[in-house]
């Protein structure tokens, strides 16, 4: 199901090369011309949910990560991510004990947590094969760069988290890291900022600003999960309010992290997609309705632009090949969102890093 990512690199000889150029620049209509965003359906695969970063008492958390473990199994979750500061939380004996075939696994992950001239720096590794250890950056983008590759070594694949948690990283910095794709557009701790404010943008407001000057990144949404014993405390850091649905083949931990990578899934704060196609033709989504709710669906391009905004769960925007990026918004009645990833129309669509 799976598309490549990118034109014919990778074809043998210098004259495949060329015919396959000549093919791409004179005969695909624009709109057609793949980039680096594979199609997405989610009737092409299984869609698993899942938390990309969550903390235990092994760093700054206040439950075991038995405890941890137990609370998203029994909340709906297919997988979850346990990122303690600077700490790789054992998962085999986890696994063991929760672990399902099909139905749930814990994935080995870490948050790298830096603090470069006051500025807090975190990266998540997801899936990777040792810990890595936090590196001494000579400011952020250093420290973030030196954090990817490191995680990119151990078979990981990195995160840049909270980009506003005190006001740290910034659009231009998220611009200069390469061989990252994905940075956190939600984050459901109380002091990361997520909106913006006092002249800086928003974490999605950073998005539409990075995709529009052509940096492809993925936008994540993640719990941060903190406390898990402090029920109806605003000011605690509660699991439940991001999540990714990711579409793979199976439910392993290489598998999840590969698709997350290569954008094959979609963020959430609560909304849940029945139906998303996605090309460079044409994109269709459905949302999963509940009783109480009523829906709006935003198709949001270059610029930040909302190019149609549909009244209704329901909704198909046909793509015309100038908006450089096209990404759909679902907004419920109660304040939850939905966002699928980015999908590159046209010559001067955003690309990978
Ligand atoms: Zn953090
Ligand atoms: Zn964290």
């Amino acid at each position: 199901m799976r598309t490549s990512f990118g034109p014919a690199a990778s074809a043998g000889s210098r004259r495949t090369v060329l015919i396959a150029a000549l093919i791409t620049a004179f005969l695909l209509p624009l709109a057609a011309r793949a980039r680096t965003q594979p199609a997405t359906t989610l009737a092409g695969g299984r869609w698993f949910k899942g938390n990309t970063h969550t903390h235990t008492v092994n760093s700054d958390g206040d439950s075991t990560p038995d405890e941890v473990v137990r609370w998203y199994r029994e909340h709906g979750y297919q997988f979850l991510v346990l990122t303690d500061h600077n700490y790789l939380t054992p998962t085999t004996g986890l696994n063991a004990v929760h672990g399902a075939p099909d139905k749930f696994i814990v994935i080995p992950g870490e948050e790298l947590t830096m603090t470069v001239a006051t500025k807090p720096v975190h990266v998540n590794g997801v899936a990777i094969a040792s810990i890595v250890a936090p590196p001494n950056g000579s400011d952020v983008v250093d420290a973030m760069q030196r954090s990817v590759d490191g995680i990119r070594r151990m078979g990981g694949v990195p995160h840049v988290n909270h980009p506003n948690f005190g006001w740290a990283v910034t659009v231009a910095d998220l611009a200069r890291v390469e061989r990252l794709n994905l940075f956190e557009i939600y984050n459901g701790h109380p002091q990361v900022n997520n909106a913006g404010g006092g002249g800086v943008p928003g974490l999605e407001q950073m998005w539409d600003q990075l995709l529009t000057a052509g940096r492809l990144l993925y936008g994540v949404a993640v719990d941060d999960a903190h406390h898990f014993k402090r029920p109806g405390d605003p000011t605690a850091a509660a699991p439940g309010r991001g999540w990714v649905y990711v579409r793979a083949d199976a439910l392993e931990p290489r598998m999840i992290s590969e698709a997350l990578d290569h954008g094959d899934f979609y963020a959430s704060t609560g909304v849940e997609l029945a139906e998303y196609s996605a090309d460079q033709t044409r994109i269709s989504i459905k949302v999963k309705p509940t009783a109480w709710s009523k829906y709006r669906v935003q198709f949001i391009g270059g610029g930040g632009r909302v190019l149609s905004e549909v009244a209704d769960g329901s909704a198909s925007y046909a793509v015309k090949g100038d908006e450089g990026y096209v990404r759909v918004k679902v907004l419920e009645s109660n304040g939850l969102m939905a966002w699928t990833q980015p999908v590159a129309v046209g010559r001067g669509g955003p690309a990978r890093h």
